[in-house]
């Protein structure tokens, strides 16, 4: 059983165990961090994804030793270092403005860490001329900083971050600084990269896309918390919260008292039509409200005679999205969004349309818990 023996060898890495981290303000205090919890296993690509605000930064800092937590504790390979400075963790941080040495070139800026531990010369040529090659940056060896394009000093931060062969590496928005374009392509130089190493990264980001290209698990923080750790199919397919299905991508969310549960579906009465939904992450119980959420592209427009879920409704507005086609329908169990690749039959504005969908892609949001 090879998937058992692997992760039989899984080990927790990072961990972080009911941590929270306050800032006083003149209109009281701030969480910037809030109770939170999450294990990294040695070897993973692990993201921290949320919008500006959330807590990622400090949550990294937390873990780097930048900030010491008012509660809970951090781990390190489960040696508890929660006051320890950074110096004496195995990690290393790329913060967000990489300050490489203006006045060193390229070869000083990556071999800095090690000629300040006083590393012999031969060491330190090898391990930086390997570097070099890795990033392909070799060409660059004698230009200064200034001399280097964006993507360009990004490769020598990392570089300069690697030559220390830290166990995790922390990555605050590496990226943000690079136009659009060279940004897909450092990007899969970073996946590569870590895969080559097998270091731990962790992995901060705003943007889903790049989070769910990049990941195995995400992390989602809202508001100083996180709201769900998941792969990225099981955060878009299975989101634990209203906040987590929006963030990750469009969602129609419906609103309804549970009529029935059973083993395999729960129904579900929005506006008198029974729905037929799945539940992941909760046990609804009957007389409950939930809601439920279904991707705009789960729908199929036609009628099916066994279809279990189904509305009908007329087309408010159409939208083209690239090769999408979106389309508003205002039905009886609410309006829906609905989209729909381009270039098949298409409908216009006022025209009636059937819809159906599966139970498996009507997934319950449980109740929020209330903090
Ligand atoms: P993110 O990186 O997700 O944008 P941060 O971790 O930087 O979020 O910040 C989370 C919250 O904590 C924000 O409301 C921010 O204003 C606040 N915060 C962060 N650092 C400090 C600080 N040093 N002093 C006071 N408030 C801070
Ligand atoms: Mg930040």
């Amino acid at each position: 059983m090879p998937h058992q023996e692997a992760k039989f060898h899984l080990q927790k890495l990072v961990s972080l165990e009911g941590v929270s981290k306050i800032y006083p303000s003149s209109k009281g205090d701030v969480y910037a961090v809030r109770d939170v919890t999450l294990d990294v296993q040695a070897g993973e690509f692990f993201s921290i994804l949320g919008s500006s605000g959330s807590g990622k930064t400090t949550t990294l800092r937390l873990i780097g030793g930048f900030e010491i937590p008012e509660y809970g504790q951090v781990f390190l390979s489960g040696e508890d270092v929660t006051l320890k400075p950074p110096y004496r963790r195995d990690v290393h941080t790329v913060f967000q403005k990489y300050a490489l040495f203006p006045q060193m070139n390229v070869v000083q800026n990556i071999a800095y860490p090690l000629s300040v531990q006083g590393v012999a010369k031969d060491e330190i040529k090898r391990r930086v001329g390997e570097l070099l090659r890795m990033f392909q940056i070799e060409e660059l060896s004698d230009r200064i900083p200034s001399q280097l394009s964006g993507g360009q000093q990004q490769r020598v931060a990392l570089a300069r971050a690697l030559i220390n062969r830290p166990k995790v590496l922390l990555l605050d928005e590496p990226l943000s600084a690079l136009d659009a374009k060279i940004r897909e392509g450092v990007r899969e130089e970073l996946r590569e990269l870590q895969r080559k190493t097998n270091i731990t990264f962790i992995y901060v980001t705003h943007d889903q896309e790049e989070a769910l290209a990049l990941s195995d698990p995400i992390a989602v923080m809202h508001d100083g918390k996180v709201e769900q750790i998941g792969t990225p199919e099981e955060i878009y397919s299975r989101p634990k919260t209203r906040f987590v299905a929006q963030f990750i991508g469009k969602a129609n969310f419906l609103v309804g008292t549970v009529l029935e549960t059973g083993n395999e579906a729960i129904v579900v009465d929005v506006n008198g039509v029974k729905l037929r939904a799945i539940s992941h992450n909760s046990q609804p119980t009957t007389g409950e409200t939930v809601t439920l959420m279904i991707r705009p592209e789960q729908f199929y427009i036609g009628s099916h005679p066994e279809a279990v879920n189904q509305a009908t409704g007329k087309v408010d507005s159409i939208t083209y999205i690239g090769q999408l086609v979106e389309y508003r329908v205002t039905t009886g169990i609410g309006t829906l969004t609905v989209t729909q690749l381009g270039g098949r039959e298409s409908y216009t504005k006022d025209s009636s349309l059937s819809l159906y969908w599966s139970i498996n892609d009507c997934v319950v949001i449980p109740p929020e818990a209330k903090p």
